[in-house]
């Protein structure tokens, strides 16, 4: 109740200070000089104070949102406190005059401040209100927030007609204070736009892959919309799989089922090749159109990502309350779009680009591997190709030379480089009349495109006129990459097999022979002997009986040397060393060879004094047998051997005395000469050989097995010594044997 003296009467001067339309025009003068929101809620608040002569006026935004009052702009108070003022957030419930005046749309008056129950009496009290007016700020229906008129000096009572004027103020600023928030809201969207392009397009530069680019768009339009849910849905392309890009990452786990609709929505957006608006999905599906009967999202708005005229996807945003977003928030998405159209392609292009140079480099890397196995491959091919103790050469269709490795070098005596590019039949000539050839099969391996699984056996005629056997075999290298065909052929020089063969053979017949004389001796006097029919004299009889003496002598020393030889070459052979005069056994040897010698002179010269040496005894005596054996063989009847015994300086033997490690060392020299048929020089290497035998007719005259110069040497070079031979031909020969003296 307001006491009775108080001054409320109608006499109390009206302080509007015109008429109404005036104080209209001042206060839309006022807002709309500007807007800027702050200027046009400070310019609402003074001049609203002044023309209604209220001590303060207040103006509180209100947000429905969050159901709070904001305090805006106040006049009538120290400004240093209008700052704190402006921090005083209230939610409606705790501001009941505005609420009121909300709720209802109107005026609210309060006459006693001090004693109404709808006042904050704390504020009451802090500004000694008197009496307050509340008038809902409010355009079209639509209520943005309140407006406070208070009066502290006294109480006023406000005429109806004030109050109208008042409410026609309040509507005046709503309208510029809209205004002045649109115009914020779409420099804000111009500034969000303008930030997400520019972070779009440092995407661009950044050249960020399909997902994270794709993740980004999603972001900014969700951001910049203050959607709930963002999502992205590429269309297939270029064979690449449709996808879709949801944000936040938790979206599908949230909203899975109504986010399943998002592809329903998509092909609306991509039918209607512009941006797609569903104020409300509630609505929509009530319409009977199938969509996704969301309950927590309830707006949608997509776009189509243009690119080149095509449409690539849409992008969308869903948000939970209806009707969100605004028609200039739907252009802000669709301007995004294209922007983001732009990126994902660059990314499209930039992942399609990384993606080639990593299987480029891969392919590199695999071709790199396989490089290096082929050098590895070439090298070890080549390793063989240079290092075969086999002849390799490879011929081409023409029957050209295009290979030739060094043991065919060594074989032919061509060189590489003479013979590249010549005929097989220059390298490996055959003997005249003589097949196989070489030529002739590999032209045969190249004609038939195969070769035989044989082994060819030829005789070549190397280039300074040496015969040498051959066994080759080929095989066929088959064109490729424009190369080829080729025959290859691998060579191997038989030979030493060959002699060693023939030896073997010799040696048979030879043995055989060599027993079968004797014995055929000694059968024939037996049976002689034995003929009882036959009455022989005792003379003849001795001879007879020393003629197999002789031949018995002929196949025990045949049998020895055979084991003798079996014994070098099996590793049983022992020497029996004792310190023996040498003198004295080459004087016995000789003296007992003498009675055997026929018409051959033997004449023995050795030291007197001896010569004594750590030998085994038998051994040496077998080589001078063995040594005079063959000068007696070898030279013709009436013939002169002399076998001489001297203690030489070893320096004296050898070819250069300065090799000689000691001067004071000597060595014991036994020789054995003859003025007998002599050996051809390029015999020197082969006499000492295992059955080797020379081929002139009159080593082939006597008999003979091929055995002892290799029993000579075997047992010298046990003692560490050395054999050889100086000869002339048709003159005669001398065979040396050193012994080095301990
Ligand atoms: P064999 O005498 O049984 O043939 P050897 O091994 O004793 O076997 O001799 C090998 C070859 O050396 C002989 O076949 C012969 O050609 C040659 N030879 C050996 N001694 C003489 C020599 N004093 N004069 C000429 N040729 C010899």
């Amino acid at each position: 109740m307001l006491p009775a003296n108080a001054e409320l009467s109608p006499a109390s001067p009206v302080r509007l200070r015109a008429d109404e339309s005036a104080v209209l025009l001042e206060i839309a003068q006022a807002a709309g000089s500007t807007l800027d929101l702050h200027e046009v809620l400070e310019r609402v608040a003074e001049k609203t104070a002044r023309l209604t002569g209220a001590d303060r006026c207040s103006l509180w935004l209100l947000d429905s949102t969050r159901d709070l009052l904001l305090p805006a702009a106040i006049y009538g108070i120290d400004p240093s406190f209008a700052a704190r003022w402006k921090r005083k957030i209230l939610a409606i419930k705790d501001e009941r005059l505005s609420q009121e005046a909300i709720t209802t749309g109107q005026p609210v008056v309060v006459l006693d401040a001090a004693t109404d129950p709808r006042t904050d009496k704390k504020a009451v009290d802090f500004f000694g209100d008197k009496s307050i007016l509340v008038v809902p700020l409010a355009n079209k229906g639509r209520v943005i927030g309140t407006l406070f008129l208070n009066h502290i000096s006294h109480p006023y009572w406000y005429s109806s007609q004030e109050i109208a004027i008042i409410q026609a103020i309040a509507s005046q600023a709503a309208v510029a204070i809209e205004n002045a928030q649109l115009y914020e809201e779409s420099r804000r969207q111009r500034h969000e736009l303008l930030a997400s392009f520019r972070r779009i397009g440092d995407a661009l530069a950044a050249g960020l892959d399909l997902s994270d680019t794709l993740r980004l768009v999603v972001e900014l339009a969700t951001e910049m919309l203050r959607a709930t849910v963002g999502g992205l849905t590429l269309l297939p392309s270029d064979g690449a799989l449709g996808t879709t890009q949801w944000v936040p990452i938790d979206a599908l786990d949230r909203y899975g089922p109504e986010l399943q609709a998002m592809s329903d929505l998509a092909r609306e957006v991509e039918h209607r090749r512009e941006p797609y608006y569903v104020a409300d999905l509630h609505e929509r599906r009530r319409d009977g159109v199938s969509g996704s009967g969301s309950e927590s999202l309830r707006t949608y708005v997509g776009v189509p990502l243009y690119l080149r005229g095509e449409i690539i996807g849409t992008l969308g945003v869903f948000h939970a309350l209806p009707k969100r977003f605004s028609p200039a928030e739907i252009d802000l998405l669709a301007s995004f779009g294209a922007q983001a159209a732009i990126a994902i392609d660059n990314a499209r292009l930039f992942t399609r680009l990384q993606r080639q140079v990593e299987e480029l480099s891969a392919a590199a890397q695999r071709n790199a591997e396989l490089y290096t196995r082929l050098q590895l491959e070439k090298k070890r091919l080549d390793v063989i190709f240079q290092n075969s103790t086999d002849a390799i050469f490879m011929v081409d269709r023409d029957g050209h030379i295009v290979a030739f490795n060094p043991a065919a070098e060594l074989l032919t005596g061509w060189s590489t480089e003479e013979i590249l590019g010549r005929y097989c039949s220059d390298a490996f000539p055959g003997e005249p009349d003589n097949t196989p050839d070489l030529s002739d099969a590999t032209l045969q391996v190249l004609a038939e495109g195969a070769a035989q699984d044989t082994v060819v056996e030829a005789t070549i005629v190397n280039r300074s006129g040496h015969r040498r056997h051959v066994a080759a075999s080929f095989a066929y290298v088959a064109a490729s990459n424009g190369e080829g065909p080729y025959a290859l052929a691998v060579v191997r020089d038989i030979s030493r097999q060959k002699e060693v063969e023939r030896l073997k053979s010799d040696f048979i017949s030879m043995v055989s022979h060599e027993l079968r004389t004797p014995l055929a001796v000694i059968k024939g006097y037996a049976a002689t002997l034995l003929n009882p029919s036959l009455h022989l004299d005792p003379e003849r009889q001795i001879r007879f009986l020393r003629g197999i003496n002789d031949a018995s002598d002929r196949l025990t020393r045949l049998i020895d040397n055979l084991l003798s030889v079996s014994r070098f070459e099996s590793g049983r052979f022992k020497l029996n060393l004792q310190m023996v005069d040498l003198a004295d056994a080459v004087r016995k040897v000789v003296g007992g060879m003498r009675s055997s010698v026929g018409s051959h002179t033997l004449r023995c010269s050795v030291p007197p004094e001896g010569v004594f040496l750590r030998v085994d005894r038998d051994q040496i005596e077998q080589v001078l047998i063995n040594l005079v054996t063959n000068a007696i063989k070898y030279s013709p009847e009436g013939g002169e051997i002399v076998v001489e015994l001297r203690v030489v300086p070893e320096s004296s033997l050898l070819a250069d005395p300065a090799e000689s490690d000691g001067p004071n060392r000597c060595a014991v020299l036994l020789s054995v000469k003859d003025d007998g048929i002599g050996i051809p020089p390029n015999q020197f290497r082969f006499i000492f050989d295992k059955f080797y035998r020379g081929d002139a007719p009159a080593v082939k005259r006597v008999p003979g097995t091929g055995l002892g110069l290799f029993i000579c040497k075997s047992i010298v070079e046990a003692h560490r010594g050395r054999i050889w031979v100086e000869s002339q031909l048709g003159r005669g020969s001398t065979f040396y044997v050193a012994l080095p003296q301990e």
